[in-house]
């Protein structure tokens, strides 16, 4: 499946802190990045009423503290099959599809008995709707291990399959939210082109009709998204099928990512000319504002903007390490914590920090004891050789999002900043 963007921000709170800090801040102790921030935002706000804060020092230690994340394994990418029914020309993933050794049940179970408690899980494959246990394995990692936020990348090909998984897992678990990130790589004959799989546009549309008396019932614990990965093939049409799917789709967000890794046919689907880049992203971030503006559309204006920094702020800052890294190497503005915070288990077991490098482990070669493959040498060497980032070169949105919500340079600084920079490109 194409990786999908994840769309969980920082706490609105802590961006409208930011600017209640930044406003305290005598001139000449701030430093040049909260300088410039703090005009940025006196210049923005300028049009809101803000309200009044009851007790500055309360809010101010406790938008510290929720920027402070201790950096420990919180998100667990699980590819659970290697079965696909598309043929993405964009997939990084073609050389591992549709291969034997799918991990059991049984072993994926031991796996989650052996993991520590996270937050967020991710089922990937292949195409995860496929696995025919997908639901009770989702049900042992929300038991076993307090997983709270579940995000499915799904071609949704296959509705009845995609409907019964989401209705199974909100249904079961009331405190559990699930992001349904439905890909559309392109606007009619093209998304067909792109996949591989004649029909692909309308059972995919259907998919997501589909799924809205679900929505309907489980609210805003069922997010329903598009992704798009850009490409050669796609990149003319992107502001077409933008539009198409605001004006006809009852959606929570559409994300764009650029193709990355290896892909079934080569650099060619990779020749997106810099200035279409440009506009396109410029684009995207206006859409994700409008996005924004709906789903915030029942707060008071204020909240509404604390939210959009946070939410658009978030989704910019990845369009930016994108943008960034299309062409060239360009160090993330924070570290990539890949390895630490967030890992990735392949179908067949193998263990990877994300999922652009190579494996560093095999859980079969510790019985599937996650723990104990987690804590053996071969991970350090590969956070060693990661190197925070900096010996390495990617667009990979998952790990950009993960990454920020461990740095507080991030959160405090680069959302806000790219939030209010968001019409420059
Ligand atoms: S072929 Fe397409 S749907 Fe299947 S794993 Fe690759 S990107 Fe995902
Ligand atoms: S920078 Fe990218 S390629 Fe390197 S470890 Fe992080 S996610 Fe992986």
């Amino acid at each position: 499946m194409s990786r999908i963007l994840c769309r969980r921000g920082s706490s609105p709170d802590v961006r409208e802190g930011v600017y209640r800090r930044c406003q305290a801040l005598p001139h000449g102790r701030a430093t040049a990045p909260l300088r410039r921030l703090r005009e940025l935002l006196t210049n923005d706000l300028r049009a809101i009423h803000v309200y009044t804060m009851p007790n500055k020092a309360i809010q101010l230690v406790q938008l510290l503290r929720s920027t402070k994340r201790v950096k420990r394994l919180g998100t667990v990418i699980l590819f659970v099959t290697s079965r696909c029914n598309s043929f993405c020309r964009t997939c990084f993933y073609h050389e591992e599809l549709n291969r034997p050794g799918d991990m059991t049940f049984d072993q994926i179970a031991r796996v989650s008995l052996t993991m520590p408690p996270i937050t967020d899980l991710w089922l990937s494959g292949g195409e995860p709707t496929l696995r025919h246990d997908a639901s009770a394995i989702i049900d042992m990692f929300v038991r076993n291990n307090g997983v709270r936020r579940l995000i499915i990348p799904t071609n949704g090909l296959v509705k009845a399959r995609v409907y019964e998984i989401v209705d199974t897992a909100l249904g079961s678990h009331p405190e559990l939210d699930l992001y349904l990130n439905i890909a559309l790589d392109g606007y009619g004959e093209t998304h067909d082109h792109v996949r591989g799989v004649p029909g692909h546009w309308e059972k995919t549309l259907d998919c997501i009709r589909t799924l809205y008396p679900s929505k309907a019932k489980y609210g805003d614990r069922l997010r329903l998204n598009v992704n798009t990965v850009v490409c050669a093939d796609n990149y003319r049409e992107i502001e077409k099928l933008g539009e198409f799917m605001w004006e006809n789709f009852n959606l929570d967000g559409q994300y764009f990512n650029i193709v990355r890794g290896e892909t079934l046919v080569g650099d060619e689907i990779k020749q997106v000319p810099a200035d279409s880049l440009t506009q396109m992203y410029s684009y995207v971030a206006q859409l994700t504002k409008r996005y924004g503006d709906r789903m915030f559309a029942d707060d008071d204006r204020a909240k509404r903007f604390a939210k959009n920094i946070a939410y658009v702020g978030t989704i910019t800052t990845h369009y930016r390490a994108q943008h960034a890294n299309f062409a060239r190497s360009t160090a993330w503005p924070f570290p990539c914590t890949a390895g630490e915070t967030i890992a990735v288990i392949d179908y067949n077991g193998d263990v990877r920090a994300c999922e652009l490098r190579e494996k560093f482990g095999t859980l079969a070669d510790y019985d599937y004891d996650f723990g104990a493959l987690w804590a053996a040498e071969g991970r350090q060497t590969e956070l060693n050789a990661i190197d925070g980032g900096q010996a390495c070169w990617c667009t990979h949105v998952c790990f950009i999002h993960d990454s920020m919500r461990h740095s507080r340079k991030a959160l405090l600084y680069e959302g806000p900043k790219n939030y209010l920079t968001r019409e420059k490109w």
